[in-house]
């Protein structure tokens, strides 16, 4: 049940995962950006782990997802604490005040957190970022849905989804952050927040297991 023990789990899940990734995340950066993703990343969901243990496990997906939001909103510099600070935030608001997600609910939320990255970013499909991840994402979760699926084959249809979008990131030539600066010759190397997004999306399956 995608309650909000499943969220807490999911968070938990994806600080372990993006701190376990940190080198990975880092060294994707440093090809193309200015190799501190790993450490945003890891930092802002240390501080959501941090403030969950804190403040005990919110009664609803929606309220775990406001915390995140404002942790990472406050923790985390550079291009990517605002962006997933935002997604969070519109997630938290198409949650609402539900205490489980149903299949419809998910794809809601899902949807609401790429939309809120787009509005933040102004990215589309093919600049090169983790909007390239999250939009096949949504696309798998709407037609996963739509298909009667629960939010488990949901989940994990959105996690594949972005893990296929991360190695479509490799040929593209970067038009939105700083990977942009370096034109065409941000192509051949994975985009970072793209890696970033297909951890985050694989762990909210796990947690759902
Ligand atoms: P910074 O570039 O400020 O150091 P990070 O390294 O933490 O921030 O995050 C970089 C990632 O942010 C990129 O790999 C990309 O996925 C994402 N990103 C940057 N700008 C945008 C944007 N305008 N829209 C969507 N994603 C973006
Ligand atoms: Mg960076
Ligand atoms: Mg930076």
């Amino acid at each position: 049940e995608l309650d909000a023990a499943w969220a807490d789990r999911w968070m938990r899940l994806s600080a372990a995962a993006l701190s376990g990734n940190r080198q990975r995340l880092t060294t994707l950066d440093r090809e193309i950006g200015d190799a501190d993703h790993g450490e945003n990343m890891e930092r802002g969901f240390s501080a959501v782990v941090e403030k969950l243990d804190a403040d005990g496990v919110p009664e609803t997906p929606g309220a775990v997802f406001k915390t995140v939001a404002m942790t990472l909103m406050s923790k985390v510099g550079g291009a990517a604490g605002p962006l997933y600070g935002t997604a969070f935030l519109r997630a938290s608001t198409a949650a609402g005040s539900a205490s489980a997600l149903g299949p419809a609910e998910l794809v809601a939320v899902l949807t609401a957190a790429r939309d809120g990255i787009v509005a933040r970013g102004k990215a589309e499909p093919g600049d090169k970022t983790m909007i390239d991840a999250w939009t096949p994402a949504v696309d798998a979760a709407v037609t996963a849905e739509a298909a009667g699926s629960g939010p488990v084959e949901i989940l994990t249809a959105a996690a594949n989804a972005a893990d296929a979008g991360l190695a479509g990131t490799e040929p593209l030539v970067a038009r939105k952050g700083r990977a942009s600066y370096l034109g065409e010759r941000s192509a051949g190397h994975l985009d970072p927040g793209a890696a970033s997004t297909a951890l985050i999306l694989q762990a909210a399956v796990s947690a759902a297991e």
